[in-house]
C-alpha cells in the first residue's frame, strides 16, 4: 500500500490515522452486533447507542450547556445558509458580517427570505482581514447577526466576537473543535463536518433551545430545527456512518486531551508556518497579521509560475493539496486538528529548501 501523504486540503481533509484504523477494524462487524454500522437500522438500540455517545462526547468536548440543542443534520453548511433565515426570521431582518465568500453566500441566500443588512465587508480588499464591525450599524430589531468564525479561503479568523443583542449565529465549519468556544455566547453554531469532525455529508448544528419553534411556514420540514430536535435529528434516515465517524473523531480529540489541548497544539503549528513566512525572502503570508487563521495559512511568492512550481514540487514530496482556492490563487496550507505537527515541520523544511533553490 502507498504511504499516507500529508494532506493540506481545505476539506474534505485529513482524519486522524487512529480514527481511520478503528473504522477499518470495525468496518465489517461492529462490536458484537454481527454487522457493519452502515447496515444498522437508525432506530435500533445498537445504532442509537452510537448516536447518543457521539452527541454526549461533543457536548462534553465543547462544554455545551443544557440551554442548547445538538443536531446532526445533512446538507452541509450550505444547507444551513437557507435553514438559518427559514428558522429565525420572525421580523424578517438579519445582520450579516461579510468576511469571506461563504459569508457572502450565506447573506445572498438569506436575501431570498427577508431583509439583509451587511454590517461590514472586506470584499473589496479580497477579504484579507475581518471587516471592522465596530464601525458598522447593526439593525435594532434584527432576528440574528451572522458571522463566519474562520474564513477558509482567505485564512482569517475572528479574534473578538461582536457584542450584539440579537442572537449571534456563526459558521464554524473550519474552526470547530480547534479552539475553545464559549457556546453560551451563541444562538447558533453550525459546521460542516469535513474539516475537523469527519467525512462530508454531515453538519453539526448547535442551537439555543429558545430559538426553536419560530420557523416560517414555508420552511421545509427537514430544515426545521424544532422538528429535527423533537425527532433526535432523525426525522428521516440520518447519515448514520458519518455520525459514527464523527463519534470516533470526538473520542480521539478526548484522547488528545480535549479542545483546550488541541488549541495549544494548533497555535504552535500555525506559529511554525507564520514565523517562517514572516522571515522568508520568497514567500509572503497574505492575510493581515492580526486576523491570521490557525487552520488555513494562505501565502504567495508573488509569481504565479513559482507558486505552481512550488505546489508541484511539494506534492512530489508527499505534501499535497497546497494550491490556494481558485478565486485567489497562491497557496493555502490547511492544518486542521488531524494534521500532525510533523506534517507542518516537514512543510516548513521543504519551503526552506525551495526558497534556497529559487531565490
Ligand atoms: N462555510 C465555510 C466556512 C466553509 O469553509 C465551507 C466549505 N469549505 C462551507 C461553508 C460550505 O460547506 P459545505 O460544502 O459543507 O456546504
Amino acid at each position: 500500500m502507498m504511504e499516507r501523504v500529508y494532506n493540506f486540503s481545505p476539506g474534505p481533509s485529513m482524519l486522524a490515522q487512529s480514527v481511520l484504523e478503528k473504522a477499518q477494524q470495525e468496518m465489517v462487524v461492529y462490536g458484537n452486533t454481527g454487522m457493519s454500522v452502515m447496515e444498522m437500522s437508525h432506530r435500533s438500540k445498537m445504532y442509537t447507542d452510537i448516536y447518543d455517545k457521539t452527541v454526549a462526547d461533543l457536548r462534553d468536548l465543547m462544554n455545551i450547556p443544557d440551554t442548547h440543542e445538538v443536531l446532526l443534520l445533512q446538507g452541509g453548511a450550505t444547507q444551513q445558509f437557507s435553514a438559518i433565515p427559514l428558522n429565525l426570521m420572525v421580523n424578517g431582518k438579519a445582520d450579516y458580517i461579510d468576511s469571506g465568500n461563504f459569508a457572502h453566500l450565506a447573506a445572498e441566500e438569506a436575501k431570498r427570505y427577508g431583509e439583509v443588512n451587511i454590517v461590514a465587508s472586506s470584499r473589496d480588499d479580497v477579504y484579507t482581514y475581518i471587516p471592522d464591525w465596530k464601525k458598522g450599524a447593526f439593525t435594532p430589531d434584527a432576528d440574528y447577526v451572522h458571522i463566519t468564525s474562520n474564513n477558509t479561503i482567505y485564512g482569517t479568523r475572528y479574534v473578538e466576537l461582536p457584542e450584539v443583542n440579537a442572537p449571534l449565529v456563526t459558521d464554524a465549519s473550519s474552526m470547530i473543535l480547534s479552539e475553545v468556544m464559549d457556546v453560551s455566547k451563541f444562538g447558533v453554531i453550525y459546521a460542516g463536518a469535513q474539516k475537523n469532525i469527519g467525512p462530508s455529508g454531515l453538519c453539526v448544528v448547535i442551537v439555543r433551545k429558545d430559538l426553536l419553534g419560530k420557523a416560517k411556514d414555508i420552511c421545509p420540514k427537514l430544515l426545521n430545527w424544532e422538528v429535527q430536535a423533537k425527532a433526535g435529528s432523525m426525522y428521516n434516515t440520518p447519515n448514520t456512518y458519518g455520525i459514527y465517524l464523527a463519534g470516533l473523531t470526538f473520542q480521539w480529540v478526548k484522547e488528545m486531551g480535549g479542545v483546550a489541548e488541541m488549541e495549544k497544539i494548533n497555535i504552535e503549528k500555525a506559529a511554525l508556518l507564520y514565523d517562517f513566512l514572516d522571515n522568508s525572502k520568497l514567500f509572503k503570508a497574505t492575510a493581515q497579521k492580526e486576523f491570521r487563521s490557525r487552520m488555513n495559512v494562505t501565502f504567495i511568492t508573488g509569481d504565479a509560475d513559482k507558486d505552481a512550481a512550488f505546489v508541484k514540487a511539494a506534492a512530489a514530496e508527499g505534501l499535497v493539496n497546497l494550491k490556494g482556492h481558485r478565486s485567489v490563487g497562491g497557496m493555502r496550507a490547511s492544518i486542521y486538528n488531524a494534521m500532525p505537527r510533523e506534517g507542518v515541520v516537514k512543510l516548513v523544511d521543504f519551503m526552506k529548501k525551495f526558497e534556497a533553490e529559487n531565490i
